[in-house]
């Protein structure tokens, strides 16, 4: 019987079974998918992640595989600069976009380097198994069961594991989708690599360069009751209308080569319980997170150093299952503070955007005031943006 059975290999699926192999507890990681390329998989790394992976002497292997550094942020309102922040704004590493697909398998061929690894690919769990009160398994698409100490639920926003285990999910009332679009990268983004946030008139987006090499990456938000026809929408011309002369001509040139959209819902959301006897939630299973300000893999790779923390002592001397349970709670207490702290910065984020958009008297006014407030904005902006950089809470990896 393996130890632990952990649903879900995406960031917070694969680097738990890596820290808990390299410490000698059996793990059989299972993943829906038949290879890491999904449509979509987020990117942004922020000094917080890239410390949890340095913590897990992970940071060579990131080498490896196709990553881009964040140079600046700056925000264009109506046309015009209101401004810019340079990289790192005084953390040891600065934002840096990481491919996820490769870097999901690299941890798990490291993992493969462990004779306690086990790594079902490309077959769902349907459901938990469950020994009176206490889930001690998993059942499999193809019929299969694998009983296991400890059940984690690492399967993203959607978890099965979580329904089956009956966790309820509490969401942030207003839910939005996100076009993703890919285009070829304008030659100012491959000399430096700057987060634009585009606001004009009552529209706007953010684009980057990707961690592939060539590609910018753009985020357009449809909120709730947003009507745009967005199939049969001219794109590279809503673009250039809202931005600057050289980004215009840009999206202009390469409107045919635009890919279309990929059309993400955001669920945001907590659940109250993280766990149950046998099983816990980690990850977006537990915590849903929003794409502002790319928080989701961070957070994770941090729950993942506090569960290792708790339940490597406990499993490597076999401990009772009402200790490994106690254990649950502590890991969803250790953790919650931060994740809620998160969630309130993203919503003041979103919000402020928000509000800046809807409002042409408030953008007029603070477009006219900004060679006077610029300067103080800057700095407000950058102290909002300490915590969802660093973390809000200490978390170190002991075992
Ligand atoms: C538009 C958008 C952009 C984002 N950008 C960023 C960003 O730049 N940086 C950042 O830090 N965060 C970002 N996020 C958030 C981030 O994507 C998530 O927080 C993060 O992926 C959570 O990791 P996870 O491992 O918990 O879950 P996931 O990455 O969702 O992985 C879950 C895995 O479980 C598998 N799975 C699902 N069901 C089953 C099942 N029944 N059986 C077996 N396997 C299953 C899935 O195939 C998947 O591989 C973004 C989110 C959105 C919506």
């Amino acid at each position: 019987m393996t130890q632990v059975v952990i649903v879900g290999a995406g960031p917070t699926g694969t680097a738990l079974a890596l820290l808990l192999v390299q410490r000698g507890i059996s793990v059989t990681l299972v993943e829906a998918a038949k290879d890491f390329y999904r449509v979509f998989r987020g990117e942004g790394l922020m000094p917080s992640g890239l410390d949890a992976l340095e913590q897990m002497g992970l940071s060579s292997l990131l080498e490896q595989v196709p990553h881009r550094p964040l140079h600046a942020w700056e925000f264009i309102i109506d046309n015009k600069p209101l401004f810019r922040v340079a990289e790192p704004m005084g953390s040891h590493y600065p934002c840096t976009l990481v491919s996820q697909p490769p870097l999901l398998e690299a941890l798990i061929a490291k993992a493969h380097l462990y004779p306690g690894f086990e790594f079902i690919q490309g077959i769902s769990v349907k459901d938990l198994i469950w020994n009176g009160d206490r889930a001690s398994g998993v059942k499999l698409a193809d019929g299969r069961e694998i009983s296991a100490e400890l059940v984690i639920g690492t399967d993203g926003r959607n978890s099965v594991v979580r329904q089956c285990a009956e966790l309820e999910l509490v969401k942030q009332p207003k839910s939005i989708e996100v076009l993703w679009f890919k285009l070829p990268a304008h030659p100012q983004f491959v000399a430096e690599n700057v987060f634009w946030s585009i606001l004009n008139r009552n529209q706007g987006f953010s684009i980057f360069h990707g961690a592939e090499i060539g590609k910018l990456h753009l985020a357009w938000v449809l909120s709730a009751n947003d009507k745009t026809d967005w199939k049969n929408t001219d794109w590279a011309e809503t673009f250039a209308s809202l931005s600057p002369s050289w980004l215009a001509e840009h999206f202009r040139h390469c409107a045919e080569t635009i890919e279309p959209p990929i059309r993400l819902s955001v669920v945001v959301g907590r659940c109250p319980s993280w766990h149950k006897p046998g099983v816990m939630l980690l990850g977006d299973a537990a915590h849903p997170m929003s794409p502002v300000r790319a928080q989701g893999i961070n957070l994770a790779l941090r729950d993942v150093i506090v569960a290792a923390n708790h339940l490597v002592p406990l499993l490597k001397v076999g401990a009772s299952n009402p200790a490994i349970d106690l254990a649950l709670s502590q890991i969803q207490i250790e953790r919650e503070e931060e994740i809620i702290r998160a969630q309130q910065l993203q919503l003041q984020e979103a919000n402020q955007g928000e509000k800046l958009r809807k409002n042409a008297f408030a953008r007029a006014l603070v477009m006219y005031l900004a060679p006077l407030i610029r300067k103080r904005l800057q700095a407000s902006w950058m102290k909002r943006q300490a915590e969802l950089r660093q973390g809000i809470t200490q978390v170190t990896l002991v075992v």
